[in-house]
């Protein structure tokens, strides 16, 4: 038992020194992680805009095709006119003719129409990518700052990773699991020493009863107050030898 504190004494400790490491790259890693998802929705505005352009441009060419083959049909009806031999045939080129007018009108309207929707996109188009522009320009920054620290701090993350391997390695499941719960609700800190009979986490006084209980180092006690683990100074001042 007293095996099993002290080696949550020394993961906690090891998780301590990875927190203070961590602490070091300051806000960084979240920054990063915000630029990378905006990042992502302006590429996709992008790539949504760039549809969009094309799409009105490719339509506005078939309209624009439409309308050359249109004209060409009323200048054929207009010249079969003059070969009619009746009045009949005259109103129905007439007819013919008058619809093909109306369509090009309606055609050319949209025309117009995709016209002003491919503008609009093609500027859009470039306020995104300046945005774009800036933003991985900053998140570019923001990286090498990261790798700046990140290589100070390194080696020693590589070594306390290993060690808190080791350890975790040797801790039953459950005890495992107890802390990491502990340690994700009490801000890093699961495992904390007596200090002067009291917990060391929240100071709160721990009863002479269980302080000699404590002493024994026969099993876990947790801080009536705060639900951290306490554990007695002779594990807390023995903390190199977890084995
Ligand atoms: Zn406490």
């Amino acid at each position: 038992m007293e095996t099993k504190l002290r080696q949550l004494f020394a993961l906690q400790q090891i998780d301590s020194s990875l927190d203070e490491l961590e602490e070091l790259k300051g806000d960084l890693p979240g920054r990063i992680r915000e630029l990378e998802v905006q990042e992502a929705s302006l590429k996709d505005q992008l790539s949504a805009l760039e549809t969009t352009m094309r799409t009105a441009f490719t339509q506005r060419d078939n309209a624009d095709g439409e309308i050359v083959a249109l004209r060409e049909k009323a200048e054929k009806y207009k010249t079969q006119q003059f070969q009619v031999r009746n009045n009949r045939e005259y109103d129905a080129l007439t007819r013919e003719m008058d619809a093909a007018q109306d369509t090009i009108v309606r055609l050319e309207k949209e025309m117009e129409m995709l016209e002003g929707k491919a503008t609009l996109a093609r500027s859009d188009i470039e306020t995104v990518k300046v945005s774009l522009g800036e933003l991985e320009g900053a998140l570019g920054e923001k990286r090498s700052a990261l790798a700046e620290v990140s290589k100070t701090t390194e080696e020693e993350e590589g070594k306390l990773r290993h060690e808190r391997e080791k350890i975790v390695h040797r801790v039953a499941k459950g005890d495992l699991a107890q802390y990491e719960r502990i340690r994700r609700a009490k801000k890093g800190k699961a495992v904390v020493p007596v200090r002067r009979g009291a917990c060391g986490g929240c100071f709160a006084r721990v009863p002479p009863q269980k302080l000699l209980e404590l002493r024994q180092n026969s099993k876990i006690y947790l801080c009536e107050h705060c639900g951290r683990i306490i554990v007695s100074d002779e594990i807390a001042v023995g903390k190199t030898s977890p084995v």
